[in-house]
């Protein structure tokens, strides 16, 4: 999941594709609440996390985790360093989406320092805890991103994939929610089994980026 409501600051490019309106939200999460295969995580940042999806995961005793570009904490319509603690004290897992929402694949060697190792340091401070795990920005990745991101400790990645993933996988592939999501959406994401071909297209596609160079 990304932002929820009304969006206070200007949106990147593709971004309103996956922001969703807090009734959308709510029932998405009332049909996950019934669900314990069903995993929540939020990407990007938004203060929507705190002041929207906090207080409805709470009411429904859900919990999430939550992936934070630290490099823009406290810029306008995102987390600050409150928020996350928030987040944190509410019994939510953080993870790092990065320094600066950039794609790791066209990474220049300078910027790689803050995405990898400082983000992580950030993060942990606030959190008061180690961060392990990281959400892929735009879900690009290949090879050399994983190998970069298991020389710096990172033990889960999580991606854009689709479909469903394997608890103990290194690789955790997620569903994007969709700005369009309806019920149909959710009966066939959240409560459906995909269908044969759709699975394949998946696990090859997965199979295709895991190997890129
Ligand atoms: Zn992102």
């Amino acid at each position: 999941m990304h932002g929820i409501g009304t969006p206070i600051r200007e949106l990147d490019q593709g971004e309103e594709a996956v922001w969703v309106t807090v009734e959308q939200f709510e029932d998405v999460l009332d049909a996950v609440a019934r669900r314990s295969d069903v995993r929540i995580t939020f990407d990007d940042g938004n203060s929507s996390d705190v002041e929207i999806a906090l207080p409805h995961l709470l009411k429904r005793r859900l919990t999430a985790q939550f992936f934070i570009p630290a490099g823009l904490l406290g810029m306008p319509g995102r987390l600050d360093t409150d928020g996350v603690w928030e987040l944190v004290r509410a019994g939510m897992s953080i993870g790092s989406h990065g320094w600066a929402h950039r794609d790791w694949r066209r990474l220049v060697p300078g910027q790689e320092h803050a995405e990898y190792v400082e983000a992580h340091r950030v993060l942990e401070e606030i959190a008061g805890k180690p961060v392990f795990e990281v959400s892929v920005p735009f879900g690009s990745y290949d090879r050399h991103v994983l190998r970069r991101l298991r020389e710096n400790r990172v033990v889960r990645v999580y991606t854009s994939d689709g479909g469903r993933a394997r608890p103990d996988s290194p690789l955790q592939a997620r569903t994007s929610l969709p700005s369009t999501v309806d019920s149909a959406w959710i009966s066939r994401v959240v409560e459906g089994v995909p269908s044969l071909p759709r699975r394949a297209r998946q696990i090859a596609a997965r199979t295709v980026k895991r190997l890129r160079g």
